[in-house]
């Protein structure tokens, strides 16, 4: 049975990013994110103040994952792909979570700020921050505004060097956490619904700004721990300057229930978390861990 009414726009506008799905399960055509412009600009809703408003799934107020020290992470809602093993499917829809402005989400951020000490600060994630990119802009200037050091974790999926938008989003942004799913472009497609060119091109982008990144790649049995491809992503990896760490994260099996909540099918129905060894080699191959600028391990 396929899910409905506020289940479905709970799950988002889940549809198979296996090729053969042409529409969304959950959603009508003409409220899925694929057909719309990729990289356009998102509709934004201002309040009765005419401040812009964002929409936000969650937040975590102690996040030790998600950057340097302790951070306040902000969950935005709403992102183009589609990822086989997303466990946040419920942050997919554009229209889900709640609107909040800027202001607001700095208000509850500051409540920790004396935990920012150590190095931390606020991470935006996802979903993918990168769709709501003006809120995004508005939000990270809030931050610098009071000296906080700020975070972005994305898969640059809606990059566009065209977009004069991104040299502010680099000017605001301390460090980014880039999801790389799979170095090879039908590989990634098969994976997330997506072309990779977007995330390469981001990359490449940050690179050459002489932007401070952390490489993320999530490692899934069958899909993205081929020997050969960690080989070429690393080979890609060595082309970048400012990649400060690389991190490689198991695939886990803790989305499962939103899906069964949803009556919506697992995509990755069988699959278990990588063994030991398999994330040690892969680790061993992207050789993971922190490096400085120079690309020597601290
Ligand atoms: S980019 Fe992240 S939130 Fe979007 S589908 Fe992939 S794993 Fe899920």
């Amino acid at each position: 049975m396929e899910p409905q009414g506020e289940q479905a726009v709970r799950l988002g506008n889940f549809y198979p990013p296996f090729g053969a799905g042409k529409s969304c399960l959950f959603l009508s055509p003409r409220h899925c994110v694929r057909r719309r412009a990729h990289g356009a600009r998102r509709r934004v809703s201002d309040n009765k103040e005419g401040r812009m408003l964002g929409r936000i799934h969650s937040y975590e107020s102690f996040g030790t994952v998600d950057g340097p020290g302790i951070r306040f992470v902000v969950f935005f809602q709403g992102c183009p792909m589609r990822c086989r093993y997303c466990h946040n499917p419920d942050t997919w829809a554009e229209r889900g979570g709640r609107e909040v402005s800027a202001e607001e989400v700095v208000g509850e951020a500051l409540k920790y700020k004396r935990y920012f000490a150590g190095g931390g600060g606020v991470t935006a994630t996802g979903g993918e921050p990168l769709f709501q990119l003006d809120f995004l802009l508005e939000l990270l200037a809030a931050l610098k505004r009071r000296g906080v050091h700020t975070c972005v974790d994305t898969s640059g999926i809606c990059f566009s060097e065209a977009d004069a938008r991104y040299d502010r989003l680099l000017a605001l942004t301390d460090l980014f956490l880039l999801d790389i799913k799979h170095i090879d472009d039908t590989a990634h497609r098969f994976l997330t619904g997506r072309s990779n060119a977007a995330p390469i091109a981001f990359a490449k982008f940050l690179s050459e700004r002489g932007k401070r990144m952390w490489v993320r790649h999530v490692l899934v049995p069958g899909l993205t721990d081929d020997d050969a491809a960690l080989v070429r992503l690393r080979g890609f990896l060595d082309t970048l300057a400012n990649v400060e760490r690389i991190e490689v994260l198991p695939y886990h099996t803790m989305g499962v229930q939103k899906y069964r909540a949803a009556h919506a099918p697992y995509p990755l129905e069988g699959i278990s978390a990588p063994a030991a060894e398999r994330v040690d080699n892969a680790k061993r191959i992207l050789r993971a861990g922190k490096y400085g600028h120079g690309g020597g391990e601290l």
